[in-house]
């Protein structure tokens, strides 16, 4: 692959020295040297790999079928000047010539061009279900990454599908790691997907967001001086987010996905793989359990990177279902229903369990908020209007609840927009009630800082 640089504008001659260099059967003794034409070589991989005109130049011949090398020039304006690139559009529209720029052709490759082949397919029996483990293959840099498939290969063609990118964080997925949440949402992901029964988890194996694992480790080390996550990685000098979706994008058209229904809570991520030819039908957000190692890492991943955490809560349910429902796929079948009846009304869900929480609602099997991704969406008595719409859409959930067959407690906390858990008084009333009654019927009493438990056992109080 090479392609030879020139700062005049060729001659006959020089086109013909560059053809001749490039044949295979010409020896050193057809060349006359030195000559005036450089011979530079591109890198393997082009413009992905380097962003030069050199690569840019080979790249097109073999776009273009053609044996890969060119020549390049750089185009003189009349006073000997170099011609920039306004100077290059008049001179391209005078001549009828066609003009890319190198950016262009990077991101018409990462488009079209294959660089992640398939290498191998097996059976993954795993603790979250039995999926399939397609291994792929960077032909660019020789990464490595992988496909965790659930379901028939045949209806990813043919269905919308559930998408989860997951990038590489051997400190979480491995090691266990509660620095971060990475593990919780591989493992979140993965349930998710076994409950539905046909997905994918795209396993990036760019660590720590590309940023590579020592210099995660050296951010771990400016955190423990005090810098939050995203502060200890601008002091290292990368940008809060590297993660390349053209890969994870590749092993979806190769899996022959169409449809997506993408699983995450960062609404970058959604940009990043727009264009590569998949459809994102719908966004599910991944459940995140907080617990008190992570809270903090949690919440300033929420501010500062903009992930869909909620800032305005409206009410805190816990519910309790009958022995036999408790499983992990009945469990993500029960809160897959419970976002389906949020989203209906244009609330976010976010599970529950920091230990203040399950000590509260005495070890519910499932503890989440109701509320919105943005501040200040409710004022701090919008509970006490029975026509609010916020009121009547968590009513009707909470009906809905309550009348489930499987129910077997539910209790809720109303919040007067900021995190329930931070402003409990000492001391929380409690009121009971019987699951035959309707939630929607307190409507007009409705107070915060109490607890409002409807179960099986008769008592009422007054
Ligand atoms: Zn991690």
């Amino acid at each position: 692959m090479m392609a030879f640089a020139s700062s005049i504008i060729p001659s006959i001659s020089s086109w013909q020295v560059g053809i001749s260099l490039i044949n295979p059967a010409t020896i050193p003794d057809d060349l006359v040297r030195p000559g005036h034409i450089f011979p530079l070589r591109a890198r393997i991989g082009g413009v992905l790999k380097r962003a030069g005109h050199t690569e840019a130049g080979v790249d097109l011949a073999r776009l273009a079928g053609l044996y890969p090398a060119g020549v390049i020039c750089e185009i003189q304006n009349p006073d000997g000047s170099m011609a920039r690139l306004p100077q290059l559009v008049k001179y391209a529209q005078e001549h009828n010539l066609k003009l890319i720029s190198i950016a262009d052709l990077i991101s018409y490759r990462l488009k079209y061009d294959r660089f992640v082949y398939r290498e191998s397919v097996c059976k993954f029996p795993s603790q979250f279900g039995d999926f399939q483990i397609y291994a792929y293959c960077n032909a660019l840099d020789k990464t490595e990454h992988l496909a965790i498939v659930k379901g028939d290969p045949a209806e990813l063609a043919t269905k919308p599908v559930l998408v989860r990118m997951h990038s590489e964080c051997l400190t979480g997925d491995a090691l266990g790691s509660m620095r971060c949440d990475c593990r919780m949402q591989l493992q979140a992901a993965l349930k998710m997907i076994e409950a539905h029964g046909l997905g994918v988890v795209v396993y990036l194996r760019q660590e720590g967001r590309g940023i590579g694992l020592v210099n995660k480790l050296k951010a771990y080390t400016l955190q423990d001086m005090g810098l939050d996550t995203v502060e200890a990685n601008e002091r290292l000098g990368f940008p809060a987010d590297l993660r390349d979706y053209g890969m994870g994008a590749q092993i979806l058209n190769d899996l022959s996905v169409k449809q997506i229904r993408l699983i995450t809570n960062n609404p970058r991520k959604i940009a990043g793989l727009k264009g590569y030819g998949l459809e994102i039908v719908d966004r599910l957000p991944l459940l995140i359990e907080a617990t008190d190692y992570n809270s903090v890492y949690l919440a300033t991943k929420a501010k500062k990177l903009g992930h869909l955490l909620l800032q305005t809560y409206l009410i805190t349910v816990a519910v309790s279902w009958q022995s036999e429902t408790t499983s992990p796929e009945a469990r993500y079948e029960k809160l897959d229903k419970i976002r389906y009846l949020a989203q209906e009304n244009g609330f976010l869900v976010q599970e529950e369990a920091r230990p203040i929480a399950i000590a509260l609602f005495s070890n519910a099997d499932l503890i989440f908020h109701l509320g919105f991704d943005q501040i200040n969406l409710a004022n701090a008595y919008w509970y006490q209007d029975c026509e609010h719409p916020y009121l009547q859409g968590v009513m009707g959930i909470l009906d809905n609840l309550v009348a489930s067959l499987n129910t077997s407690r539910l209790e809720f906390l109303i919040a007067p927009g900021g995190d329930p858990m931070n402003s409990l008084q000492i001391k929380l009333d409690r009121q009971n009630y019987s699951l035959s009654q309707k939630p929607s019927a307190l409507c007009n009493t409705i107070e915060s800082q109490i607890i409002y438990s409807f179960s099986r056992i008769e008592t009422y109080n007054n």
